[in-house]
């Protein structure tokens, strides 16, 4: 019998030449987490610190990520984090579509393993890849469903460091993430 984890997916991508990103790369980054996680964060790809340690978000992005979860009482030790593809762009640019194809059935078999009540989209080419709209603005503050998986979206954090406006945003979307999460058991119980 087959069976499937979380260790062996990242072994698999260790050793991935799928796309042409391997070439570049120093360290894939398979994401990190618990395979029990009640939620998972998917971010665009690895940046260069992440590229250079083989974790996800633990750069300038990761920092702020840290802080949103720590506000929103969510511990980072129990969601699971991770990219649409595994490797790092070159210069950060966003991944092609080949790229992300190429990539995607990692994404698919952590998400099937894992099975999270909510997946927070972070940044549109998570939004592209996972819903199929244009940006996060085009789903933002809405729960989507969508091939059983709960989907909320918001901008990448990367993009609040630029635009320090965004800090507050991604923080209220956050918070509500968990709110979302508490519905979603509260209904499911029917108590
Ligand atoms: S980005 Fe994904 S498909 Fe491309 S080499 Fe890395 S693991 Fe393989």
């Amino acid at each position: 019998m087959y069976l499937d984890s979380l260790a062996k997916i990242a072994e698999e991508i260790k050793n991935c030449k799928l796309c042409e990103l391997s070439k570049s790369r120093i360290n894939p980054v398979p994401g990190e987490g618990p395979e029990d996680a009640e939620i998972v964060f998917i971010g665009e790809g690895p940046g260069a610190e992440e590229d250079r340690q083989g974790k996800p978000f633990v750069g300038a992005a990761g920092k702020l990520l840290n802080e949103f979860l720590k506000n929103a009482g969510i511990q980072r030790a129990h969601v699971f984090i991770t990219n649409v593809v595994k490797c790092r762009p070159p210069r950060n640019r966003p991944p092609t579509d080949k790229e992300r194809d190429l990539c995607k059935p990692y994404l698919e078999r952590q998400l099937r393993l894992i099975k999270p009540k909510i997946i927070c989209l972070l940044g549109n080419t998570a939004v592209q890849t996972l819903l199929g709209k244009k940006s996060v603005s085009s789903v933002h503050k809405r729960l989507i469903e969508k091939n059983g998986f709960n989907f909320i979206s918001t901008y990448h954090p990367a993009a609040a460091i630029y635009n320090p406006k965004l800090k507050s945003i991604i923080q209220e979307d956050i918070v509500n993430i968990k709110m979302e999460l508490e519905r979603l058991k509260y209904s499911r119980d029917g108590t």
